[in-house]
């Protein structure tokens, strides 16, 4: 059977399905693509089971911390079949309710795997898109555009392919039956970084080796420095530094391997070991041949309005690279919609596009980290504000962590801000608005924050900026 439509999408995920609503809002007739499950990776394997085992996790500890609260609490029990059950009630919701905006928005999903096909019978163009059914039989959809959005999955590391017992990427991760006693994290960049603190607040003993000098290798060092002296405080064991050597992994009754630190080499072992270094675009076998649509180092080439190198082939969220977040991808499907509908959006600009990291404590960041703004010639100023003086921090029982705001020293534009913090992620809005509007530290200090809040300490730290914040 042959479809025609206006916009096709390859790969139903966070970009894909949000590309696809903003198109039948501009009244364009869409067809979805999806081999799997709506929703893709973030919601299935990525940001939404991760945070229902992440709060789980930190509930668990904050429990055990209750005294501190005047509360005694006897018999806290971890059951962890019923946090899985919890995270995939959760996910089951959300899935429905993606499946409802399809049906809402009279978007026309077909589950099947897709390849892009080049000029044929059914157009003189590449972008077309072949599609075998789960039953093997074939479709074809004919758009006027295509939008290529088929995500990215863990990144191998040769030697150490997850094993589904012994070695686990994050997709083997998430549906643990049951927990490992000790866990070794390989890579201390987001994801590892997030399992380390849920695992670590489960009572698992996490060590984390990351080859790089430090933590979350494209966040600011200071906020990097401060979440590993916090993790590592609370127990969990930090090598950076320190590369892994693949081929000397040995699994027996747990894993052992050897890895590099300097000209020295350190023997690790632990129960299980989870691999997470990144992750892979998928651009393979899904036609990119039969186009002239570029790649570059793995990743889909676009230009600001998300086109590749064939114009009427648009391509969004993971498979293109950069951020390779959810909210990103997101957006760069509604501007990719927006496009090639004539509307003229703003380009995409990944320097306005905010970053969290959900551990505890949380990292939350958008702009330039202080090393990028000098690398990038600014003249630069800081102003910084600690959690242990804002009241809510203290009752909350959270007071480590601070907040940084960088300013252009000339124009006096806002480069960036950095949080780690308790609830900062639900926090970075402030900055992200602030840095798209052009605001000035002295505009966020002058907008008035409410009191006991924890944004009280975004507008102190624009104000220190100038040497004016009152709170310390
Ligand atoms: P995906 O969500 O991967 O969707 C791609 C879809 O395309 C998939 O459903 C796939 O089945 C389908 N597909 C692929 N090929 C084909 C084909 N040939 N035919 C048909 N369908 C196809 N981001 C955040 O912003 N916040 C977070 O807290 C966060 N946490 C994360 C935690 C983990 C453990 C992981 C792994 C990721 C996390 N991310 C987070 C990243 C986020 O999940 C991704 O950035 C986001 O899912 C990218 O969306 P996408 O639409 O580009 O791709």
């Amino acid at each position: 059977m042959t479809i025609s439509c206006d916009v096709a999408i390859l790969g139903g995920g966070t970009g894909g399905y949000v590309a696809a609503i903003r198109a039948a809002q501009l009244g364009k007739e869409v067809v979805i693509i999806e081999q799997d499950k709506l929703g893709g990776t973030c919601l299935h394997r990525g940001c939404i089971p991760s945070k229902s085992l992440l709060r789980s996790a930190e509930l668990f500890a904050q429990m055990k911390e209750s005294e501190s609260f005047g509360i005694e609490a006897s018999g806290v029990k971890l059951v962890f079949p019923k946090v899985q059950q919890r995270k995939q009630a959760i996910v089951d919701q959300l899935h429905g309710g993606v499946q409802y905006l399809m049906r809402k928005h009279n978007i026309k999903v077909i589950q099947g795997t897709g390849r892009v096909i080049g000029p044929s019978i059914f157009s003189p163009k590449s972008g077309a898109v072949a599609v075998e059914l789960a039953d093997g039989e074939m479709e074809t959809v004919v758009p006027a555009h295509l939008i290529i959005a088929t995500g990215s999955r863990p990144r191998v590391l040769p030697g150490l392919e997850p094993d589904g017992s012994h070695v686990l990427s994050s997709d083997e991760a998430l549906v643990l039956d049951e927990l490992p006693a000790s866990m070794l994290i390989v890579g201390g960049g987001v994801i590892g970084v997030e399992w380390a603190s849920l695992l670590h607040d489960f009572g698992v003993e996490v060590t984390v080796v990351e080859a790089a000098s430090q933590l979350i290798p494209a966040e600011d060092e200071e906020i990097s420095r401060e979440l590993q002296r916090i993790l590592v405080r609370r127990g969990i064991k930090v090598l950076t530094g320190t590369a892994v050597i693949p081929d000397s992994v040995q699994k027996a009754q747990g894993v052992t391997l050897s890895a590099k630190q300097g000209d020295k080499v350190v023997e690790l072992a632990a129960e299980k070991m989870l691999v997470s270094i990144g992750r892979q675009a998928n651009v393979e076998n899904i036609g990119l041949e039969n186009t002239d649509v570029g790649i570059k180092n793995g990743f889909i080439r676009v230009n600001e309005h998300m086109q590749t190198t064939e114009p009427h082939i648009y391509a969004i969220g993971d498979c293109i690279g950069g951020l390779q977040l959810a909210h990103a991808a997101s957006h760069e499907g509604i501007v990719a919609v927006e496009h090639l509908s004539g509307e003229k959006p703003h380009g995409y600009d990944p320097v306005h596009v905010p970053r969290c990291v959900y551990t505890r404590p949380e990292v939350a960041s958008v702009g330039l980290t202080e090393k990028e703004a000098r690398e990038k010639g600014y003249s630069i100023k800081t102003g910084k504000f600690p959690f242990s003086a804002i009241g809510k921090a203290l009752v909350y029982g959270e007071k480590e962590g601070f907040v940084k705001v960088i300013a252009n020293a000339e124009t006096q534009d806002i480069l960036g801000v950095h949080m780690i913090g308790p609830h900062v992620t639900d926090m970075i809005g402030e900055a992200t608005l602030a840095q798209i509007l052009d605001a000035t530290p002295w505009e966020i200090g002058q907008a008035v924050h409410a009191h006991p809040t924890l944004s009280e300490i975004i507008g102190e730290a624009a104000l220190a900026v100038d040497g004016r914040a009152t709170g310390i």
